[in-house]
């Protein structure tokens, strides 16, 4: 059993995305229906419908950023009711057993945790995303959005929000912590409004100067231009942290050359090739290269609290269904001010 509902789906790697119908499952005794009120487009969507992380399961409805409203709950959940505001991210499932979903970082579940779209769930079938009218998903993979923050900007923090704020806070961002954030995206600039709320000092690192004045409005200190090659040696050894959200391939050692003795390097940006790096450059300077997976399901709780705190929501540019196409075309262009968010009111109308 099941229910019909419109969604965005692409039939095939590479696109177009395009009207399509798909069915929701009945609800399981643990599950909430949520009508889906906004849907971020993030730059892993854009990886995942041209195949850019290797093979994907098609048709795929992309879309992890989804903010909503309670529509019905299954008979045993009692955390929400009709009406209430949610949010879903990444993941809809995980074992609940294992050392890591016990530690609140599902996204290591052993068993694998199963994600929101192109992905199977432990009961066999496919999962679609939030490019849709509706979606089910069991209660513990649902998040509760604060009264005041709007759900078309907190659409985003559901997975560029934990994103940054996770490895933000597991580094150290503080007062006294000079954090250069390299790119200036959905994840960017969200980071770079997170690091400043937690008290540290923020470098943005763009390609180019062309989004300085945003970059600076959203509380960063300074802003260099990455095309320029004497920021580089004017930068260097200046960063406790550089978080890089870059979707594609950088020049690692150039990056390490700006931390101070000790500092971290963190990957939060997924691009499709393998990178490289002279272990010189962590050994010069003690330092670290790491990378960063999403977020726990009750961090992103947590991210989200700390954003109604402190009046934190995304940048958006807001979009009818019928914009999506041209919509990856700019976001694949570095041209995105600074999410793009889908009016789910618009999926199938
Ligand atoms: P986005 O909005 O496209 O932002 C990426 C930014 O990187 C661009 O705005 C651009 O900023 C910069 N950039 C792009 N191409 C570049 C190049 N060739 N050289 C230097 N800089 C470049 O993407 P997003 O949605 O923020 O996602 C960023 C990456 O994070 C993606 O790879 C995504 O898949 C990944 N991601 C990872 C996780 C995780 O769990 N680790 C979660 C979500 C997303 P400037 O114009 O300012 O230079
Ligand atoms: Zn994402």
């Amino acid at each position: 059993m099941s229910t019909t509902t419109h969604a965005i789906a692409a039939a095939a790697p590479g696109g177009p995305l395009a009207p399509a119908t798909i069915e929701r499952r009945d609800l399981r005794p643990g599950d909430v229906l949520i009508d889906v009120a906004y849907v971020g487009i993030c730059h892993s969507d854009i990886h995942q419908v041209n195949q850019e992380w290797g093979t994907a399961i098609f048709p795929m409805v992309p879309g992890h950023e989804i903010a909503g409203v309670v529509a019905a709950v299954g008979a045993d959940v009692t955390k929400y009711q009709v009406g209430d505001r949610v949010g879903v991210g990444c993941m809809v499932d995980s074992c609940g057993e294992c050392e890591y979903c016990l530690a609140g970082t599902e996204q290591f579940c052993v068993k694998g945790a199963v994600l929101t779209y192109n992905a199977v769930g432990y009961d066999g079938e496919p999962t679609y995303g939030g490019y849709s009218r509706q979606i089910v998903v069991k209660d513990a993979f649902v998040c509760r959005i604060p009264e005041g923050i709007g759900l078309d900007v907190a659409a985003p923090l559901l997975c560029a929000g934990i994103t940054t704020y996770s490895p933000l806070r597991q580094w150290g961002t503080g007062p006294g912590k000079k954090v250069a954030v390299v790119g200036l995206g959905g994840l960017g600039h969200l980071a770079v409004k997170l690091a400043v709320a937690m008290g540290a000092e923020v470098t943005v690192l763009s390609q180019s100067l062309k989004k300085q004045e945003d970059g600076l409005r959203l509380g960063a200190k300074s802003y260099f231009a990455t095309g320029d090659p004497s920021t580089f040696d004017l930068l260097e050894h200046r960063f406790d942290l550089i978080l890089n959200t870059v979707s594609s391939d950088l020049p690692i050692d150039s990056y390490l050359s700006l931390l101070r003795v000790g500092g971290a390097m963190v990957n939060v940006g997924a691009p499709p090739n393998p990178q490289s790096y002279n272990v010189f450059s962590l050994i010069a300077g003690n330092n670290v290269l790491a990378g960063s997976s999403i977020g726990g399901i009750a961090e992103t709780q947590e991210l989200l609290d700390f954003c109604a705190q402190h009046g934190l929501g995304a940048e958006i540019e807001k979009i009818s269904a019928d914009q999506i196409n041209p919509a990856y075309e700019r976001v694949a262009n570095s041209d995105v001010r600074y999410r793009f968010v889908i009016d789910a009111s618009t999926i199938g109308a």
